[in-house]
């Protein structure tokens, strides 16, 4: 597994290149850069220019911090949760506080302490309820978060009535409060001026998956070949005898499955690459091998290709039923990852 970190720099660059002048790019990183290394993607990010980066939980700002050391911000989605004051102290973390239940945790726990704010829009996930929010406002106000923001439900789609519906519900519940707003995530972005407010904060774009159409891939996967052989017409491959052979044919028996995040779904399905030339998986993905169909090869491959420049995360995805971002953040621990650098 090759991940180009000089392309995770440039979709930043051209993320951030979207929004006005006076508009910041933050970077999340969650899940481990979206299954990638955050400690390597974390200091790529930084090197290219970003200065603020989010994850999900506390525990994940440890790996954070380590990379980045004290300067850059960094803030927590889920917020203060019981157990994590000694984190969000020690790491210097800035919890997103979603209830009154956090902020009075966050208050009591560490007054004085750098917080934001998240604001339930609509998504009806995470954030303050405007009823709640209007209740505590200017007493939260009062002891000067860092951020407002709030998260979008529908952002991949640009034409969906949600979008606006909880752009204008995000502005009534931020309006005249005197604070960094933020809005976007990659989708966000995507949909122009009006959502950018003051922070951005795109992930899965950084990664090269989509709603960012231009997005420059980032992950190559090989898979290396173990064995060769040829079946006969009759025979079959793999668990449950799912693919009989019509004619003779040549199969290649890959190291990867489904523990490596190769989903199950890909079964005589799914295809992975030699060079130019397509290869259909043939059977069953099992656990750590797949069996893929190459009869039709001039040359017998050392290894067949599952990310590459013919198939991204979107089309892997795609074709096992999900989103980029969870064939992203499944890539598996067994891979070894190999960071790149300079190639334009
Ligand atoms: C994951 C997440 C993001 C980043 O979203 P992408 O779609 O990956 O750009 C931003 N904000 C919040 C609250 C998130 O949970």
């Amino acid at each position: 597994m090759t991940i180009d970190l000089d392309a995770i720099a440039a979709n930043w660059r051209a993320l951030d290149a979207m929004s006005a002048a006076g508009v910041q790019t933050a970077a999340v990183v969650k899940a481990d850069g979206y299954g990638l290394g955050v400690g390597k993607v974390a200091r790529a990010l930084a090197a290219a220019g970003a200065r603020r980066f989010f994850v999900a939980v506390a525990e994940e700002g440890w790996a954070v911090r380590e990379a980045l050391g004290p300067g850059p911000e960094i803030g927590v989605f889920s917020g203060h949760m019981p157990g994590d004051t000694d984190m969000i102290h020690d790491l210097g973390l800035v919890p997103m506080l979603n209830s009154i239940e956090q902020m009075t945790r966050h208050f009591e726990a560490l007054p004085g302490h750098p917080f934001g704010v998240q604001l339930d829009s609509g998504m009806n996930r995470l954030g303050m309820e405007p009823g709640e929010w209007a209740a505590v406002r200017e007493m939260v106000l009062g002891l000067g978060p860092r951020l407002l923001m709030s998260h979008l439900a529908c952002a991949d789609d640009p034409d969906h009535e949600m979008n606006p519906r909880q752009l204008a519900q995000f502005i009534e519940m931020t309006e005249g409060c005197d604070v960094p707003r933020s809005f976007a995530a990659t989708g966000g972005i995507l949909l122009g001026p009006d959502y950018h407010f003051d922070l951005t904060r795109p992930g899965v774009g950084l990664y090269g998956g989509l709603p960012y159409e231009d997005a420059r891939p980032v992950v190559e996967l090989d898979l290396p070949v173990i064995q060769l052989r040829e079946i006969a017409a009759g025979e079959s491959i793999g668990y449950g005898n799912t693919f009989v052979a019509e004619r003779p044919t040549r199969v290649a028996t890959v190291s990867g499955g489904y523990a490596d995040g190769l989903s199950r779904h890909l079964s005589n399905h799914g295809v992975l690459f030699h060079e130019d030339t397509p290869c259909p998986i043939l059977g069953r993905v099992s656990m750590d091998l797949i069996g893929v169909e190459v009869s039709h090869l001039g040359e017998e491959p050392k290894f067949l290709t599952m990310l590459g420049r013919h198939q991204g995360v979107d089309d892997i995805a795609e074709a096992a039923g999900t989103i980029g971002y969870e064939v992203l953040t499944q890539l598996g621990p067994r891979y070894v990852r190999r960071y790149a650098r300079g190639r334009e």
